[in-house]
């Protein structure tokens, strides 16, 4: 089964996404994560992306279905996948259909000032990319990592600004998404207002409902 995660940047889709595709045994993908792969590497392209994942924009669409299209056309993404971080925009959902096709959309819905306060507060491990939130998921030791004592940072773009920018372009560009996927019979909404489990348990039973046959690992 292919699924893409909406919401909000801060909503909870990487972390249900990653729930989800362990629970279905399929690969979870980010985009964000690849694309911070790629602004990690010292050539000209890399910085220009680091630039401008900084400043909270998105990369061109002729960058990011060149990412995708070699993540997804793999072996390894045969049996299914879970996307995050794409589509954020109806262009990019038709990008990805030209590659593969979608059976859900996983939309959370969380409301802005919820997010705002989530991602200021979110902390991440450089060393194993652990993450932790100081209001629910705090590590044991104020600004250590609890696997490997690395001291935590957080990602360039969680200031005031860079979530406040990145909101703005969510609601003008990647809501449309939403009545894309509504309008195709495949949006599964879920409220992510809600505690980590109760989210997930909500995700699960109404993607089941929209797959049946869904397989499940162990
Ligand atoms: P994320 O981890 O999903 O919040 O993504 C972090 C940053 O990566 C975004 O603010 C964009 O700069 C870039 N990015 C991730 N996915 C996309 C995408 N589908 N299209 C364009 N830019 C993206």
């Amino acid at each position: 089964m292919n699924i893409v995660m909406l919401g909000a940047p801060g909503s909870g889709k990487g972390t249900q996404g990653k729930q989800l595709a362990q629970h279905l045994g399929v690969p979870h993908v980010s985009t964000g994560d690849l694309l911070r792969q790629l602004a990690a590497q010292d050539t000209p392209l890399a910085r220009e992306v680091a630039g401008i994942m900084q400043r909270g924009e998105l990369v061109s669409d002729q960058l990011l279905a060149q990412v995708l299209r070699s993540r997804l056309e793999s072996r390894e993404f045969s049996s299914g996948f879970v996307l995050d971080g794409t589509p954020r925009d109806i262009e990019q959902a038709h990008i990805i259909e030209r590659i593969v096709p979608v059976h859900a959309a996983v939309f959370i819905e969380v409301p802005d000032e919820k997010v705002a306060e989530r991602l200021t507060a979110r902390w991440i491990c450089p060393a194993d990319s652990k993450e932790y939130n100081a209001l629910f998921a705090p590590p044991k030791r104020e600004g250590v990592c609890d696997l490997c004592g690395t001291a935590l940072s957080q990602r360039a773009d969680d200031t005031h600004d860079g979530v406040q920018k990145r909101l703005s372009i969510y609601h003008e560009k990647t809501q449309p998404v939403l009545r894309y996927y509504s309008l195709k019979g495949k949006l599964v909404h879920v409220n992510g207002d809600q505690p980590i489990e109760a989210v997930f348990s909500e995700l699960l039973e109404k993607v089941q409902a929209i797959q049946p046959e869904t397989q499940t690992v162990a």
